[in-house]
């Protein structure tokens, strides 16, 4: 069964790159060049995911975002030439699932785009992945028994770092930003002063990785927020 790929894009030739991409894959492009088309195109045909330019003719690809997430879960890649972090950041906290930058090449919108609906999968709380452990290289985390090992070793973590870790594994291969974890483990009126997760994630990091300084399980995306390594599991 071919996925449907919503292309909201205005410049023809990253349009006809992307679709033309996609088809070499398991999906189906539809392409608009609008944010108005866009819209309509994604209410009628109802895509599997959405990979939206934010500089588009007619509206800012942020308010399409605000728009599609009144009522809808289904993934969103921005696809921007925006590089500043400020611009990532609004995207993601306004609710898109990921961000790439132009140029960009085809592999690296394949991995995102898998993740993406991956991920959208394993937060539905009735697919079976959803309680299914994270598993990456040494690393396990059981979140029906609290437990997190690595290798044969079992880490202990206090209550909010296991919080944070959980987020950060079901939301595993995307990038979570500081507020985003922030307004999740401490409610979302909490201080904006993220001073409290970094200090806690220096603290998982000094249990849990080989290296502290230099992370393989929680990468830290600077000026945004964490992104963990992705889990293992298949499909
Ligand atoms: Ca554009």
């Amino acid at each position: 069964m071919k996925l449907t790929a919503l292309i909201i894009e205005d410049e023809k030739n990253i349009r006809d790159f992307i679709s033309t991409s996609l088809s070499t894959q398991n999906y189906k492009a539809v392409t608009a060049f609008t944010g108005t088309e866009g819209l309509s195109l994604f209410t009628s045909i109802q895509p599997d995911i959405v990979l939206l330019d934010l500089g588009l003719p007619d509206l800012d690809g942020i308010q399409l975002i605000q728009k599609i997430r009144e009522w809808s879960s289904t993934p969103i890649i921005v696809i921007s030439a925006r590089t500043r972090e400020r611009d990532k950041v609004l995207a993601l906290d306004t609710g898109a699932d990921d961000y790439i930058v132009k140029p960009f090449g085809s592999k690296e919108l394949f991995a995102r785009m898998r993740t993406a609906l991956r991920h959208s999968n394993r937060l539905n709380t009735t697919s079976p992945l959803y309680n299914r452990p994270y598993h990456a290289k040494d690393l396990t985390i059981d979140f029906e028994r609290h437990l997190v090992t690595l290798g044969e070793k079992e880490i202990h973590l206090t209550q909010v770092e296991f919080k944070i870790v959980a987020l950060l594994a079901r939301n595993s291969g995307k990038v979570m930003t500081y507020d985003n974890i922030m307004s999740e483990i401490w409610g979302p009126y909490t201080d904006t002063n993220n001073r409290i997760l970094r200090v806690n994630m220096a603290n998982i990091r000094r249990k849990m990785e080989e290296n502290p300084g230099e992370p393989v399980y929680i990468l830290t995306e600077i000026g945004i927020g964490y992104r963990m390594l992705e889990d293992d599991i298949s499909g």
